[in-house]
């Protein structure tokens, strides 16, 4: 119940003022990957040196006030630690309530592995393993040979858990909008008791600092109809994601219209990003670095306190970002405004 309450008291709270530390966090914990998407170059990044447990372990005693946290890559699996970066992560932060897990599915073992230790943990997770049209598209588009057949594998090994909530994940891109009602058909062959609240869908944006894909143009402004309709079918099922689902769509023909972000966003207010590098930024799209965590011996709120981080916010609301409406920034944005429109 702790836990419930801190969210909601987090939630009233970015409603009105500025959060002393963010109670959402999406967190990249390595940009390593073994998919070679088209419409993300992740994978094209040099290695670097990611940030080791017992960094992490500090970063995370330093937010104390976390209640949802996104973990994503890169591919989640290919982090050696990734059961010890998990067991830090929820030693540290007892109010987690979301735990959010992006995954390409392509190393199904591994993935029922994870989500095996997570539960031993009493945390429940939100998985989406990710999944962009049918058979030859998806692995055209992913660059890689059965990416197909091992994301529906992972799919339905991880929906042995009954108490997790695991989606398919499809991001519209001008690359497959097209295609996705054949891959909404072949899912409903391939999958027992497929149904459509078992998708969740996102727009395609583009990121230098994150997807590591500016110049590639995936938008698909020129759909919004077809993109509201793949969106609405996700609406059955779980009610707080019914509820963000809905708001989130009334939000896509605002966005796409070139009007940047429909409601007040909170990056920098309740939310950031973290790279596997200890970089913080206000959010995956909007690449201005606010510091690098081992300039302050991995005091998160050092940075989020500092002086860059007020000018990138008074930047923020300045609407000098690069703008977006992806459901990892809209959901707490939506939440943020519940009140205080
Ligand atoms: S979209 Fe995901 S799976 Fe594809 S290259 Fe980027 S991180 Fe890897
Ligand atoms: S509106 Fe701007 S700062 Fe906010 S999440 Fe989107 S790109 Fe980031």
């Amino acid at each position: 119940m702790h836990k419930k309450m801190a969210f909601i008291k987090n939630i009233l709270a970015s409603n009105f003022t500025r959060l002393q530390s963010p109670y959402k966090i999406t967190f990249a914990v390595t940009y390593k990957c073994n998919l070679k998407c088209k419409i993300c170059k992740i994978w094209q990044n040099p290695p670097q040196r990611e940030v080791g447990i017992e960094e992490i372990e500090r970063i995370f005693k330093s937010l104390s006030n976390l209640s949802w946290i996104d973990l994503t890559g890169g591919e989640i699996t290919l982090r050696e630690e990734i059961i010890e970066i998990i067991k830090v992560i929820i030693k540290n932060s007892d109010k987690i309530l979301i735990f959010h897990i992006s995954t390409n599915g392509q190393l199904p073992d591994k993935m029922f592995l994870i989500v095996k230790e997570i539960l031993k943990l009493d945390v429940v997770p939100f998985i989406n393993v990710s999944i962009d049209g049918p058979q030859l598209i998806n692995d055209r588009l992913r660059g890689v040979n059965g990416a197909y057949e091992a994301s529906l594998e992972t799919f339905n090994k991880l929906k042995q858990f009954t108490k997790i909530h695991c989606y398919l994940s499809c991001t519209l891109s001008n690359f497959n909008i097209n295609s996705v009602d054949d891959l909404l058909s072949a899912l409903k062959k391939e999958i027992q008791n497929f149904d459509f609240s078992d998708m969740h869908f996102n727009i395609f944006h583009a990121s230098a600092h994150y997807y590591n894909n500016h110049g590639i143009d995936g938008s698909v402004n020129s759909n919004p109809g077809m993109i509201k309709n793949y969106l609405s079918l996700c609406k059955k099922g779980h009610s707080v994601k019914v509820f963000l689902e809905n708001e989130y769509l009334k939000g896509v023909d605002y966005f796409l219209q070139g009007n940047k972000f429909p409601v007040k966003c909170q990056a920098l207010n309740a939310t950031c990003f973290i790279d596997p590098f200890g970089r913080i930024y206000p959010c995956g799209m909007y690449s201005e670095v606010l510091g690098e965590l081992s300039s302050c011996n991995f005091d998160f709120k050092k940075i989020w306190n500092s002086e860059k981080s007020s000018q990138i916010r008074r930047s923020i609301q300045a609407k000098k970002c690069p703008g977006c409406w992806s459901p990892c920034e809209a959901y707490p944005a939506i939440l943020g405004c519940l009140i205080n429109r």
